[in-house]
């Protein structure tokens, strides 16, 4: 996302046919090959991409890649200009508005395209918001700052501590809510970790991203923020949310609990769904409407309770049939303290794995169990195979998400190196991760 914005990124071929075009990134292209016209603004390639596509930005806002052989034919159609972008100055704070801090640390929600380049920018200083976002200014004061600038496939652990730290920081100043814009790919394991970094929280700690940019009409990231921002300000609970859009057509922001929220579609803007749980809360024409009575209760004064280590030496391995079980034997050999299994149906997976998973406990290392089915709860005293990986020492996992699973280890890893009082905090339901029996029951089971 970052980086050199003149830079192109064009080498070889596709380098050579641009040149010919006498175009610059930017430009107008039409591209016609196979019967087909392709118009759009010729964007920068990135610099792992190969040398035979070029790349433009169509109308719709989608980028697409051509592949350039002796039958294409590229021509200029127009020049590219410098947009000229002057964000109108802040709008006057209303000191009787409730303080909100967004720390933006990317994705798209966080960006801006620059027409001429189209590289990607982040764009979150409070001024770019309230041009972008005017009606932040009615919901509360917006500060905003810019902690990373990375796409959510490039966040780590590192990062998560990061955040954790850059959120109590803002707490100790005293305001009432935070807001995190990330991008969605990985923001459920950034919700999941926060949820476990950040605990007895005063004041809500919001997760908000956007599935398609704000420079695209079908754009949810404005409504997202908006939802996000009046929850950081308003809402009654003192928890980490995630807030995206409920349906794929309205506005009803739905807030999910950080431990049982998972992205589901790869592009639709109601991606994110919470798992054996019931969502926190909703808002609907700026009213947030609490369907349940189970959230902790906002209360500034509350002492937050920060501890925002990790260990990485934790792995997720989805088991499937003919996985080979010296996978296994690897992480032993590598020192790995972890290891969160995904089983299939109620916590099973094959008994030629059996003894790589004997070996990896007498190793003190911790194994758990969770399901590759996305509803209900892991049993596994059900069957011969799941009463097997009890007494090889398997720890089950109830109802809690893998992902969810694997931050939590490595959050326990960060907390202390000792066999059973990992297993201890493991099986404690520490940030809402295990849901109540009776609840988990009835989700998804329509
Ligand atoms: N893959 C990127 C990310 O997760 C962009 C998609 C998005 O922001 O939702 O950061």
């Amino acid at each position: 996302m970052s980086g050199n914005e003149e830079f192109s990124g064009y080498k070889g071929e596709a380098s050579e046919a641009i040149r010919k075009a006498e175009a610059q990134i930017g430009d107008m292209m039409r591209i016609r090959k196979d019967g087909y016209v392709y118009e759009g603004i010729l964007i920068p390639r990135s610099e792992y991409g190969d040398e035979k596509h070029i790349v433009i930005k169509l109308k719709t806002g989608y980028n697409i890649g051509i592949h350039i052989t002796p039958n294409t034919k590229i021509e200029k159609t127009g020049k590219g200009t410098k947009p000229t972008f002057t964000p109108p100055p802040p709008p006057e704070q209303n000191p009787k508005l409730p303080k909100v801090t967004i720390i933006s640390t990317g994705g798209t929600i966080a960006s801006r395209v620059d027409y001429r380049t189209g590289a990607v920018r982040p764009a979150l200083t409070a001024s770019d918001l309230y041009s972008v976002v005017p009606e932040l200014a009615n919901i509360a004061r917006i500060d905003a700052q810019i902690l990373f600038s990375l796409f959510s496939e490039n966040i780590t652990p590192k990062h998560w501590t990061e955040i954790a730290k850059a959120v109590a920081k803002q707490i100790s100043e005293g305001v009432d809510g935070v807001v995190i814009a990330h991008g969605t790919d990985t923001l459920g394991y950034t919700a999941a970790a926060l949820s476990f970094a950040l605990q007895n929280l005063p004041i809500p700690v919001i997760i908000v991203g956007s599935q398609r940019s704000a420079d695209r009409p079908s754009s949810d990231a404005a409504t997202n923020l908006i939802g996000a921002v009046t929850a950081a300000a308003k809402a009654p609970f003192a928890e980490i949310a995630i807030a995206m859009h409920e349906t794929p057509s309205d506005n009803t922001i739905t807030l999910h609990r950080g431990t049982k929220v998972r992205k589901c579609h790869t592009s639709r803007r109601d991606t994110f769904k919470s798992i054996n749980s019931l969502p926190i809360a909703k808002i609907q024409n700026q009213k947030i409407i609490m369907p349940t009575e189970d959230y902790k209760k906002r209360d500034p004064a509350r002492k937050l309770i920060l501890k925002p280590e990790f260990d990485e030496k934790v792995t997720l391995l989805k088991f499937y049939p003919g996985m080979n079980p010296t996978v296994i034997d690897w992480y032993v050999k590598n020192e790995y303290k972890g290891i969160v299994l995904e089983g299939t149906g109620l916590g099973h997976v094959s008994e030629y794995c059996f003894e790589a998973i004997r070996n990896a406990v007498k190793h003190n290392i911790v194994v758990a169990m969770t399901s590759q089915c996305i509803w209900g709860r892991v049993n596994m005293n059900v069957y011969d195979s799941g009463r097997d990986l009890l007494a090889l020492g398997v720890v089950p996992l109830e109802d809690m998400l893998s992902e969810t699973a694997l931050v939590k280890l490595m959050w326990i890893f960060g907390q202390t190196k000792d066999f059973e009082e990992a297993k201890k905090l493991l099986k404690t339901n520490i940030a809402g991760e295990f849901s109540p029996r009776t609840l988990s029951e009835k989700i998804g089971s329509e």
